[in-house]
């Protein structure tokens, strides 16, 4: 039976990927439709209630700043803000919040239901519809076929998903959902490289038996972090505390005795995990001179007793989590309401997508998400706007666009994952990003909302916004530049107080802003109406001035590199015939095909001599 309307893209999975796959595809213009196994589950979070962190709140600005979701979800739903590294440089500061699941899940899904363009249906889908080669639609477990002229696949964990909790398994896409296996059954069919990847998530506890008086409490930050570039406190609903407790000698002890029993060591577990979360079973075996490890013990939401206790995922078997959970400073008495597990799924090797993130095996199918390889909301998000946003263009006639690894950490994740593929599940660092410096959290909207705007995702109220902070900017830059202090001025002593030496010449307020003893609320004391510029004005200004030197440096860097990384390999190159490129290389180049000279130069094993000789064959050529 076919549906009566034809979409223009589909986006199948409505987790993080699917969600921002679909709102991007419909803000792009496109018809969209966005079919999911459960309209409940729609922006569910499968594993911590928690946005952003290092590397990733980059991610969620970026995403923010291309009128992504993401960022307004977390602060409609985020019940305490943090900036994490606040002391260190403003490259590798970064803002985490922690969730109430249900507010956030609230939030995208009222944002889905009044996307203009975008329409949702609730149904599992089974098969792709596959047309001389192309992908033109799905076919649901009912048997309703839906067509496209795209389709972007966003399954998460539930490719032919199986739960393990000690040595028993069964099947299941997370705790509570059904496995997608028919799907994964027909993906097996088609030419994609497959793999399995597992991932863990550690017991919920019930907060009526926790004794918090025993533990630490930590606070959010004040002043409180903001995520969305459009978003204010004000939004925020009441913030609560989270605690800290610690695993001790006898947590191990019990852990180490129930490891004959774990199916990550008795090898019924064969998907690699991801090595920066790793269990805690795993933390106990390859950190064995440990004796003690933090467990940040999180709410799971305002309106429920439930707790995330951080750090300790498990895939033991559950008389054994329950033994180690109450070894626990103020568990004694814990009760555990959801089991530990682990879950291990399909995924596909990203070096089978294009920087579009579409299959280079079949046209208008793109993949989005940890399906392919990644772990983490944030990092599925990002993947899921692109995808989306060249999903619509893919049916628009449109070239595609993926930022480049200097202009977003969404475009070094992309570039990573299809030139260098994944053994394990990929998660976003800032130390993944050569580009640091440029790529920070407080300038994502300067970096991509033009851009953002120029393909469409980004509507007036946001543009307006922008343009007035960029004006905003540019306004305080140059009265600072032009208000002087004069030595032997009342200024000028204030100056030496803050300073502890006196100021020996006159400087403009620029100028001193530069130095690293003033900052900006000091300096707004020296400007008449100081305190009325805006916070997110006044800590872009004071970044630039502060970073100057360092950010010319850099983006000198990139010019050099800018010159030949985005020099394009033609796609019916024929390596073999590239003169002095040895057999190994030509063969790599010839199995991987990169879209760039850049890309080409990342692929592992490849040396500088043989970027050389392609980049003169390519001069030669041109
Ligand atoms: P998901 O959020 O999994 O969403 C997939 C969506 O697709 C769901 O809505 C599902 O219903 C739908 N779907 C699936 N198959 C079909 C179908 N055939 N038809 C229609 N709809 C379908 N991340 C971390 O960063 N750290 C962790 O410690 C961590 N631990 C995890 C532990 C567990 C047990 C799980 C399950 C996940 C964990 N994650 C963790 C991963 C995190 O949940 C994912 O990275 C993130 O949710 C991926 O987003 P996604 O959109 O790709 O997929």
């Amino acid at each position: 039976m076919k549906f009566k309307k034809d979409f223009d893209v589909i986006v199948v999975g409505g987790g993080h990927a699917g969600t921002e796959a679909a709102l991007a595809a419909a803000r792009s213009g496109a018809n969209t439709l966005l079919l999911s196994q459960n309209i409940e589950t729609l922006g569910q979070m499968s594993c911590n209630p928690a946005i952003g962190g290092i590397g990733k709140g980059h991610l969620v600005k970026e995403i923010d700043a291309l009128g992504g979701i993401m960022a307004k979800a977390i602060d409609l739903g985020g019940i305490q803000f943090r900036t994490l590294n606040a002391s260190k440089g403003p490259a590798v500061r970064a803002t985490r919040a922690q969730a109430d699941r249900k507010l956030y899940k609230q939030a995208v899904l009222h944002t889905l239901e009044n996307q203009p363009k975008l329409s949702l249906f609730q149904q599992t889908v089974a098969d792709l519809i596959v047309e001389d080669g192309k992908v033109v639609g799905v076919k649901t477990q009912m048997g309703l076929d839906f067509r496209a002229r795209a389709v972007v696949l966003t399954t998460g964990t539930f490719l032919a998903g199986k739960i393990h909790i000690g040595l028993q398994n069964y099947s299941g896409g997370r705790a509570g959902d059904p496995a997608s296996v028919a799907l994964a059954e027909r993906l097996r069919e088609l030419p994609f490289r497959i793999d399995r990847l597992k991932t863990g998530t550690p017991p919920r506890i019930n907060g009526k038996t926790i004794n918090f008086s025993k533990l630490a409490e930590q606070h959010g930050d004040t002043p409180r972090p903001v995520f969305s570039f459009m978003g204010n406190r004000g939004q925020h609903p009441r913030q609560v505390p989270c605690h800290i407790t610690r695993t001790n000698e006898r947590t191990h002890d019990i852990i180490r005795a129930g490891l004959d029993r774990s199916p990550l060591y008795s090898g019924v577990i064969e998907g690699i995990g991801p090595r920066y979360c790793p269990s805690i079973e795993d933390k106990v075996v390859r950190f064995a001179d440990r004796n003690t490890h933090q467990i940040f013990v999180e709410p799971e939401g305002l309106d429920t007793h439930e707790i995330y206790p951080n750090g300790i995922s498990t895939s033991l078997p559950f008389d054994v989590q329950y033994e180690f959970v109450r070894s626990m400073e103020g568990f004694e008495n814990a009760e555990i309401i959801r089991p530990g597990y682990a879950i291990e799924y399909d995924f596909f090797d990203p070096r089978d997508l294009k920087m579009s993130l579409e299959t280079k095996h079949m046209d208008g199918l793109f993949f989005a998400g940890q399906i392919s390889g990644t772990t983490g909301y944030e990092e599925a998000a990002a993947q899921g706007l692109i995808a989306g946003l060249n999903a619509a263009r893919l049916t628009q006639g449109l070239e595609s666009w993926c930022p480049r690894r200097d202009e977003a950490y969404i475009g070094v994740m992309i570039d990573d994952l299809i030139t260098c593929g994944t053994q394990e599940p990929y998660r976003m660092f800032t130390s993944r990003a050569e580009y640091r410096l440029i790529l920070r959290e407080d300038n994502a909207d300067l970096r991509l909302t033009p851009k953002g705007r120029e393909l469409g995702l980004v509507d007036d109220e946001r543009w307006q916004a922008f343009e007035t902070k960029r004006d905003a900017v540019t306004e305080l830059q140059e009265t600072l530049k032009k208000k002087w202090v004069r030595t032997e001025s009342p200024q000028a002593e204030r100056v030496a107080e803050l300073w502890g030496t006196p100021l020996l010449k006159e400087a403009n307020l620029m100028d001193l802003l530069r130095r690293p003893e003033i900052d900006m609320a000091q300096l707004l004391e020296f400007l008449d109406g100081g305190e009325l510029i805006d916070e997110q004005v006044g800590e872009q200004v004071e970044i630039q001035a502060k970073y100057a030197g360092y950010i010319v440096r850099q983006q000198s860097d990139i010019d050099k590199v800018l010159r030949y990384d985005h020099l394009r390999l033609p796609e019916t190159l024929d390596y073999q015939g590239v003169s002095g490129l040895s057999n190994e290389i030509s063969q790599k180049l010839s199995a991987q095909r990169p879209e760039t000279l850049g890309q080409a130069s990342r692929i592992p094993g490849m040396t500088p001599a043989a970027v050389s000789l392609l980049l003169v064959y390519l001069k030669k050529k041109s």
